[in-house]
């Protein structure tokens, strides 16, 4: 087994977290200015610190996790997607476009995802006690998304517009689950939640009371959360280790974005405008190639089909 790569960044962060943040500890001769103050220059330091450099491992390198993430708990993110995921299955259900367990297409999404899932915890131990979904909806829409906690979906438009190999596959699920296991959406809500802060610096009772109803009220927005520039390279690097390591080629992450690139010339893809590619995608996957093939070569591959 590998080691945790991202253990010691994250336990740092957290402890200086708790200690610097003001938000649990009792300090009843400052002013709520203070304690902001406080809270701020907090996340500053772990900011500063979660830059800092990983410790060596094979594979991709991408920094800690971010600070904002602390913000909100991640189990309250994970109740609200499993949530929205069921409200949504239901929706399909009575629209006739859920793909049952027979579906072919669909035998094969949850076959691909079965070899990616076990890689998992080794980005997030939250992972362990995830209860991993994979559905298939019948949608033209070119998208496919995995909500925080394993929740995954992927639209029948994807894989038929862009006519995905079981390799291209894996490079999008791959993709998508990262996102959820570096926790990217926790990390926005946790951004929002401080904003907000910053705004009402006369209501500095910074519960968790408060927090919690930011979450519930940022629920219903999982679906739709656009991810920035800096969260997609993360998603394009992991994405391709763990896809490596479950037997997937990795140079399908350069088709794959060929494909994305020619369908965006026609109809722009609804997955484009929730994942901004930067320019330099391509490139950036093609330079990550000499970490990731070793992995891919070594891997168990998956049975012919
Ligand atoms: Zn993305």
């Amino acid at each position: 087994m590998f080691t945790n790569p991202l253990s010691p960044p994250v336990k740092r962060a957290g402890h200086n977290c708790r200690a610097s943040s003001g938000v649990a500890m009792p300090l009843a001769s400052t002013g709520a200015r203070a304690r902001l103050l406080g809270l701020l220059l907090g996340l500053g330091l772990i900011l500063s610190l979660a830059g800092g450099p990983a410790l060596a491992r094979e594979g991709v390198e991408v920094g800690g996790n971010s600070a904002f993430s602390k913000l909100v708990p991640a189990q309250d993110i994970e109740l609200s997607a499993a949530r929205q995921y069921a409200q949504m299955l239901g929706d399909a259900r009575q629209q006739n476009a859920l793909a049952g367990p027979d579906n072919a297409q669909l035998q094969r999404l949850r076959a691909i995802a079965r070899r990616i899932i076990p890689f998992a915890t080794d980005w997030n131990p939250r992972a362990k006690g995830w209860r991993w979904e994979v559905n298939l909806m019948g949608s033209k829409q070119i998208n496919a998304f995995c909500m925080p906690g394993g929740k995954i979906v992927f639209y029948t438009g994807i894989l038929e517009s862009l006519k995905l190999t079981d390799d291209e596959v894996a490079m999008v699920m791959g993709h998508e689950i990262a996102h959820a296991l570096r926790e990217h959406a926790r990390e926005r809500m946790g951004k929002s939640v401080a904003t907000g802060l910053g705004a009402n610096l006369l209501g500095q009772a910074l519960g968790l009371g408060q927090i919690g109803q930011t979450v519930t009220n940022y629920g219903a927005q999982l679906l739709t959360l656009k991810f920035g520039r800096e969260d997609e390279s993360e998603a394009d690097l992991v994405g391709l280790e763990l896809a490596a390591r479950a037997g997937y080629d990795p140079r399908a992450g350069i088709t794959l974005w060929r494909k994305m690139s020619a369908a965006n010339k026609n109809a722009p893809p609804q997955w484009l405008s929730t994942h901004p590619a930067g320019s330099t995608r391509i490139a950036d996957i093609e330079a990550a190639l000499p970490q990731v093939m070793p992995l891919f070569a070594r891997a168990q591959k998956p049975p012919a089909r």
